[in-house]
This record gives C-alpha cells, sequence and structure tokens, in this order.
C-alpha cells in the first residue's frame, strides 16, 4: 500500500510552499488508495508553538487536505529514536564522539581557511571509548561510508549522485539525547511505513544523508521526490509581498479552497494545456512524472482568474453557502455577519448571480454586495455623485413617480419603465440607468439595476431613488 506522509515543523504558519507539498502528498496517496500521514515535527522545542501547531491543522482542513489516521508528534518519539540510535552503535554502524565544542570550531575555523564546507573529520571513529574525557557527554554519529558514492533515484530530479567522501560522520543523538532531525526523519518515516517521500527540494541532500541511515539499519529505503521550490514572479524566493504567505491569509484574501488547491497544484505540474480541474480530475491525473523541475513562479493574477472561474463554475446556492461560511475571515464580514438576518439573507442569494459576474475573490463579492447593507443616505462614491451632480439628480425627480405608479414590483416591470422614461426625455437608456445606479448602490458599477431594484424591493428602491433626486 502507497503511504505518503506531510512532514510540517511547527514554528510557523502553514506556508503556501507547505500547503502545494501537502497537496502533492495527498493527491499522490488518494489516485492510488493510498494514505497520506500527518507527523508535526516538534522537536525543535524552542521554536514550536501550539499556535502554528493549530494553524497548520487548520489550514489543512481548510484546504480539505485530510490525513489519514491519527497526527503523529514526533517529540513524543525521542525514546524511539534512542533505541534506534543505540541499535546503530550495538551494530559498529555508528560511534559515540567526545569531540569538546572548541575542537569543532576549531575545524570549522580550518575548514574556513581552506575555503571548504566545514567537516567533522572523524577523530573519534576508531578512537578507543576507554580514552574518552570523564565528565563530557558524547554525541553518537553515523559511521558513514569514506569512498563510493550514495545515489538518490528522485521522481522528479532524476538520478543524483553525491560522492561519500564529500558525507561527513553527522550526528545522530545529541549530548542531551535529543535526536537531530536526520535520525528523527528516518526513523519516524520506517516505522510509518512510509513508502513515497515528497517534499521540498531543500531536503534533497539530506536525502543522501537519510539513505546512509536506511542502509545502516538494513531498512528498506522509501522513494523520493523533491519538488522545486516556489518562487516569486520576479524568480527570486518567494517574498512576502509576492505570497509568501500563510494559508489562513489566502481564507482572509476570497480564495475558494478549491481554486487554491487546483492553483498550487498547477504550479509546477500540468498535464497539457488543461488550466481547470474539478477535486476528483485533479486526483486522476495528478502524477509525479509531469512535476516540472524548475521552480515555479508564484503569480497572484492567475490565482485570481482562477478563482474568478471555480466562483463563476458554483451554483449560487453553493457559492452563498461558501460566502456565508468564510464570512469570518473576510475584510467587513464579521460586521456583514451581524446584518445578515432572513431577509438579507434571502437578497444576498438573489443578488449571488450577479454579483458573481463581477467578482474574482470572495472580498470582491461581498464588497460587490455591499449596497444590500448600505443604510440611507447612502454615501456616494466620488464618481457616482459626479454622475448624479451632472444632471442625474433631474432625471431621477422625471423617474421617480412613473417607478412610484407601478402596480407589479419587478425587473422585468422596472426595466420597461425606465426604457419608457428615457425616451420620454430624450436621452439614451444610459443616461437615465446610470445615475440611477448612483442612487441605488452608491456606485457606478454594480450588477443589472432592474435586478437590484428587485431585489432591494419597492420601498427601499423608491427611498433611495428619492434620497438622490431633486
Ligand atoms: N519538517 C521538515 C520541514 O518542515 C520536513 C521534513 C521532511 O519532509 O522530511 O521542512
Amino acid at each position: 500500500q502507497v503511504v505518503t506522509r506531510f512532514a510540517p515543523s511547527p514554528t510557523g504558519f502553514l506556508h503556501i510552499g507547505g500547503a502545494r507539498t501537502a497537496l502533492f502528498n495527498w493527491l499522490y496517496a488518494r489516485k492510488r488508495g493510498g494514505k497520506m500521514l500527518l507527523r508535526i515535527e516538534d522537536t525543535d522545542r524552542e521554536r514550536s508553538t501550539k499556535e502554528a501547531m493549530e494553524a497548520i491543522l487548520d489550514g489543512l482542513r481548510w484546504l480539505g487536505l485530510h490525513w489519514d489516521g491519527e497526527v503523529i508528534y514526533q517529540f513524543a518519539r525521542a525514546p524511539r529514536h534512542r533505541e534506534v540510535a543505540e541499535e546503530l552503535l550495538a551494530k559498529g554502524a555508528a560511534y559515540r564522539c567526545w569531540a569538546s565544542a572548541q575542537e569543532l570550531e576549531e575545524m570549522r575555523e580550518k575548514a574556513r581557511a581552506e575555503g571548504r564546507p566545514p567537516r567533522y573529520d572523524g577523530r573519534w571513529r576508531d578512537r578507543d571509548p576507554s580514552e574518552a574525557p570523564v565528565g563530557v557527554a558524547p554525541v553518537i554519529r553515523l559511521k558513514a561510508p569514506r569512498d563510493g558514492e550514495t545515489v538518490i533515484e528522485d521522481a522528479v530530479q532524476g538520478r543524483v549522485v553525491f560522492p561519500n567522501k564529500d558525507m561527513d560522520d553527522f550526528v545522530l543523538l545529541r549530548s542531551d539525547g535529543a535526536p537531530t532531525y536526520m535520525l528523527a526523519v528516518v526513523v519516524d518515516d520506517h516505522d510509518m511505513g512510509v513508502t513515497q517521500i515528497i517534499r521540498g527540494d531543500d531536503h534533497l541532500t539530506n536525502a543522501a544523508r537519510q539513505k546512509l541511515i536506511y542502509e545502516a539499519l538494513g531498512w528498506e529505503t522509501p522513494a523520493f521526490a523533491h519538488i522545486p521550490l516556489i518562487h516569486g514572479p520576479d524568480g527570486a524566493k518567494l517574498s512576502k509581498r509576492h505570497g509568501a504567505l500563510g494559508v489562513d491569509a489566502y481564507r482572509e484574501m476570497g480564495y475558494l479552497p478549491a481554486a487554491l488547491r487546483n492553483y498550487l497544484a498547477r504550479l509546477g505540474w500540468s498535464q497539457g494545456d488543461k488550466e481547470f480541474f474539478t477535486g476528483d480530475e485533479l486526483i486522476e491525473a495528478f502524477d509525479l512524472a509531469q512535476v516540472h523541475r524548475s521552480p515555479a513562479r508564484f503569480d497572484f493574477v492567475k490565482l485570481e482568474n482562477m478563482n474568478g472561474h471555480f466562483m463563476r463554475a458554483m451554483d449560487d446556492a453553493e457559492l452563498f453557502a461558501a460566502l456565508i461560511d468564510t464570512l469570518p475571515y473576510l475584510k467587513g464580514g464579521p460586521e456583514i455577519a451581524a446584518k445578515l438576518d432572513e431577509g438579507r439573507k434571502a437578497q444576498l442569494l438573489a443578488a449571488m448571480s450577479g454579483l458573481k459576474a463581477r467578482a474574482k475573490t470572495l472580498n470582491e463579492l461581498l464588497d460587490g454586495a455591499g449596497f444590500l447593507f448600505a443604510a440611507r443616505p447612502l454615501a456616494m462614491e466620488p464618481k457616482a455623485e459626479q454622475i448624479l451632480a451632472q444632471g442625474g439628480r433631474d432625471r431621477l425627480a422625471a423617474l421617480h413617480p412613473r417607478l412610484a405608479a407601478l402596480g407589479e414590483w419587478s425587473a422585468a416591470a422596472t426595466e420597461s419603465v425606465v426604457r419608457e422614461t428615457a425616451e420620454a426625455l430624450s436621452i439614451k437608456l444610459g443616461d437615465l440607468a446610470q445615475p440611477l445606479r448612483a442612487a441605488l448602490t452608491g456606485r457606478t458599477t454594480s450588477p443589472g439595476i432592474f435586478e437590484v431594484m428587485e431585489i432591494l424591493g419597492r420601498e427601499e428602491s423608491l427611498a433611495r431613488l428619492a434620497d438622490q433626486a431633486s
């Protein structure tokens, strides 16, 4: 059975790159009827926080990337990590090292002077432990092979060769008994039955070291796929301004989880020219072979367009439900939520099709719905005020009694009155519709005004008109 895992360190929010890594693991497992496990790598006690952990779980849930089984916490497994370190010692595949901080610093300095990367020189590798200084706690290091090479057959990077002479006897267990990342990852992945590791390519060199541990233990090495990181639109490291944010920020910006999933999947992976995928289509289509080797470039404009597409593809009730669910996170959302009685909900739902045609995010959708919640007399945007000031108010004065005389209040009925009035005034329809829109919404863009009048109802529409007519 295929088992993947997502293994975030809870030292910050679930950032967009991590979310994509989780998505790839999830898609890969789902496609094969396998499992995606979640392991929180909380061994760094100082930098790991409960808030970050919650944010990661919350972000995954919001994105719909549900993991299988219980969450595994790495720190709790430290005794098992120690046990494996001891096992390696017993096998002669690892050794205790008593090099002092000063000795290690000297090694680093020497390396610096010689212009090569620092590495431990193996001074305790073959030394008799009976020579150990008293009162000093040793670390445990792997007895790494010194010649030959370690090869990673990576599903994305291809065959990557690491000469063993470049790898030193790295630390497995610190002097305080805490496992290093390198040991903990291997032990956990093995114990969790992970068959396929998918993670950022910043871990590629770690893969070679980890493989040495697998081999020393006689364990089967899982398959690797190291995916390129996400860069900014300029090709540089992703900055905050260019999208290096937590997924919670994307929820606050009003993106739909399905759209973000689609966008993240397409970021560095493709299947022909196909842009839009339903959830099931993504699972069906995704595979590691089509993951690109070069860094993906994050592009807000593309994400927005994709989100707009997903919003328009949803039916009104579905989009309405998504909007209501997301209100607490949206700009001005909590205020709107407080005003949402049943009547307003019905109006909002009725306005959905007109609103979604003009919005790319839920924030834009909500902003467009602002006219429903505005108090009289409406605040006017400068452009709307200009239209009213330039003869608009007189035209509205002519229109008001004709609309007030209407029997049935519907979009079709108000439309014919507005058309007749424009004809009677010998002006173009637009020259009447524009001030009408301004009076009804305070803006120069909105869903169709006849629809707007129908949604607002007779009383409110006429009152808004009267407020502006002169
Ligand atoms: N905890 C590591 C990180 O957040 C990931 C380790 C791994 O995937 O092997 O970068």
